[in-house]
């Protein structure tokens, strides 16, 4: 199979007028199709360097990218992206709001219509269609940015701290719902998020990097009980705490270098 996300020796060095530096390096990663892995690591390690590579909005300095065996030259549809902030436009409806991607490429029609009503529906904002964001809770605008991104069918979803703006109960919800939603849809994903708890929930792998430059430190598999559970009853599966604790243990020894 060909892998969703292929890096291979990833670098980049952002250049400003006054210095030059290097955010990440020596990146290899694979991503399999239907795969929900996370990055988690120290502020500034590169997480979100790593999916805006991806994502295509930023073309490294070295090395080679791939989205479903193609390089990645800019945008595509193939791949979502949604962020911490969540970015509505305030005079639009929710619904305007949900079917700007589906405008933007030209697929808005009755059809692709009624399939972003279904999704705010299944994401339990069916009668908010004509509400707008300022008249949402956090939470419902997560969901708002979810049926967005989701509206133009994109096989790849990158989610830069989602939950981060949440407060504890409505980020567990939303793990339950966005890692249900996905995988009901086959949807591959790579989450970033400084919420270890959540990464090991979530994922099928956890990724840690480390600092200065940002590399991966440490891929972790996570065993099938906890996979196979919803996030929220993962947390309570045998062998969370302990996996939990190797992890955090590792990330220590990163903050302290
Ligand atoms: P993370 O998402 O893990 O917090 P980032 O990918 O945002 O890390 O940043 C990685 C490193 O690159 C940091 O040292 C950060 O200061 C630097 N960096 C990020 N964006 C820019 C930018 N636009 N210009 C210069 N340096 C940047
Ligand atoms: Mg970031």
């Amino acid at each position: 199979m060909v892998p969703v996300v292929e890096l291979n020796d990833i670098a980049h060095v952002y250049v400003t007028d006054r210095e030059a530096s290097l955010a990440v390096e020596g990146i290899h990663l694979k991503v399999e199709p239907g795969e929900f892995v996370s990055l988690v690591g120290p502020s500034g390690c590169g997480k979100t360097t790593i999916l805006s590579v991806i994502a295509g909005l930023l073309q490294p300095s070295k090395g080679a990218a791939y989205v479903n065996g193609d390089p990645i030259y800019g945008p595509s549809p193939e791949v979502g992206y949604m962020l911490q902030q969540d970015y509505l436009f305030p005079w639009r409806t929710i619904m305007d709001n949900a079917l700007i991607g589906l405008e933007l490429t030209e697929r808005l029609n009755p059809e692709s219509r009624s399939a972003v009503q279904n999704l705010l529906r299944e994401m339990g904002l069916g009668d908010s269609g004509n509400l707008y964001p300022s008249q949402l809770s956090g939470g419902m605008r997560q969901r708002v940015a979810l049926v967005r991104t989701l509206a133009t069918d994109p096989g790849l979803l990158l989610l830069d701290e989602p939950f981060s703006a949440l407060d504890y109960q409505t980020k567990l919800q939303l793990e339950d719902l966005i890692v249900e939603t996905l995988k009901e849809r086959g949807k591959t994903a790579i989450l970033v998020t400084h919420d270890l708890s959540e990464a090991i929930a979530m994922s099928d792998r956890v990724i840690l990097l480390n600092r200065n430059p940002g590399r991966i430190h440490r891929l972790f598999d996570i065993p099938e009980n906890i996979r196979r559970a919803q996030p929220f009853f993962a947390r309570k599966e045998p062998g969370f705490n302990e996996l939990f604790h190797e992890i955090w243990g590792e990330m220590q020894t990163i903050g302290k270098e």
